[in-house]
C-alpha cells in the first residue's frame, strides 16, 4: 500500500516536472511597441519581457535588476537597434546566458543620421526612433518574423499566417495616415525631442525639433529657436513625457501653437501614431 503512495507520489513529481519543463520561452524586447508588433506574431507562444516601461527615456534608461534577470531567462533578446543601453546589454548578455539568441529587429531598416543628437554630442549617429514609421513597422515585424521561425520552427505556418494578417494591419494604418495628411506635403510640426524624424519622412513632412543638443535651450539661443519655430509656420508642438521640460511648455505658450503630448513608446503604438497624424491635420 505504501509502495503504491510512493509510486503515485512519485509520478504526480514528474507531471509537475514536466509541467515546468513546459513552461513558455520568454523573448526579451527593449520597447513597448516591440512588444505589441512581436505578440501579433506570436499570440501566447512565448511570454516577452519588456525593459522599458511607459515613460522611461530610452536615452537615459539604465535596465533594472529584475528586467537583466529575465534576460537570463530568455530564449532570445530582441533589439530595436540604436539604443544606448542595447549595446552595453548585447556586450554582457553571453557572459550569464551563453545560450541566448540575439536578433536586431531592425535589420535592413534604413536609418537616417543628421536627424538626432546622441548624449555624446555626435550629429551623424543613427537616429533611434526607427519604430515611429510604420513602413519601418512592416520591417521590423518580418525580421521578427523570422527570428520566431528560427527559434520554434514547429509554429512557422501559424506565425507567417499572423505576420500576414499584421502587415495587412500595418498596411491599412499606412494608407489611413496618408489620406489625413493628403495635400499636407511639405508642411512643419514641432516636437521637443526629434523622436519623429522617419514619421515625417514616410508622409514628406518637416520635423522641426526645439530642444538644443539634448537639453534645454540655452538663454542665448532662445530667440533664435523661437524664430526658427515661427518661421517654419507650424501649428502644433508635440511633447513627450520621458523628455520632458517645462521650456517646452512656455515655448509653446509663446508662439501660441497647440501643444499634443504624444506617446510613441507606448504599447498603444498604432492610436499613438494615427493620433500624430490626426494632430497634424488638424487646422
Ligand atoms: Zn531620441
Amino acid at each position: 500500500m505504501s509502495l503504491i503512495c510512493v509510486s503515485v507520489a512519485v509520478v504526480a513529481l514528474l507531471v509537475a516536472c514536466s509541467g515546468t519543463v513546459q513552461k513558455k520561452r520568454m523573448i526579451t524586447v527593449s520597447i513597448l511597441p516591440q512588444k505589441f508588433m512581436l505578440e501579433k506574431i506570436v499570440g501566447d507562444k512565448f511570454e516577452i519581457s519588456c525593459m522599458l516601461n511607459e515613460g522611461n527615456n530610452p536615452e537615459a534608461y539604465e535596465p533594472s535588476m529584475s528586467h537583466l534577470m529575465n534576460i537570463e531567462h530568455s530564449a532570445a533578446y530582441f533589439c530595436i537597434g540604436y539604443i544606448g543601453f542595447e549595446y552595453a546589454i548585447v556586450g554582457k548578455a553571453h557572459v550569464n546566458n551563453p545560450n541566448l539568441k540575439i536578433y536586431n529587429n531592425s535589420k535592413g531598416v534604413e536609418v537616417m543620421r543628421g536627424t538626432h543628437f546622441s548624449p555624446e554630442g555626435q550629429h551623424d549617429e543613427p537616429d533611434p526612433h526607427l519604430w515611429t514609421s510604420v513602413v519601418n513597422a512592416i520591417a521590423i515585424s518580418r525580421n521578427m518574423l523570422d527570428a520566431v521561425v528560427e527559434l520554434d520552427p514547429d509554429n512557422a505556418k501559424l506565425y507567417a499566417e499572423n505576420f500576414n494578417r499584421f502587415k495587412a494591419e500595418l498596411e491599412a494604418l499606412d494608407a489611413r495616415i496618408r489620406s489625413k495628411l493628403a495635400g499636407r506635403e511639405g508642411s512643419a510640426f514641432l516636437v521637443w525631442h526629434p523622436s519623429l524624424s522617419y514619421f515625417a519622412r514616410d508622409y514628406g513632412l518637416r520635423q522641426v525639433s526645439l530642444e538644443y543638443e539634448g537639453k534645454e535651450v540655452p538663454i542665448d539661443k532662445l530667440k533664435q529657436n523661437i524664430d526658427m519655430a515661427r518661421e517654419s509656420k507650424a501649428h502644433v508642438l508635440f511633447v513627450q513625457r520621458e523628455f520632458d521640460s517645462r521650456q517646452a511648455e512656455a515655448i509653446g505658450e509663446e508662439l501660441g501653437v497647440k501643444m499634443v503630448k504624444i506617446n510613441p513608446m507606448s504599447y498603444d503604438w498604432e492610436a499613438e501614431l494615427e493620433n500624430i497624424a490626426d494632430a497634424i491635420a488638424s487646422n
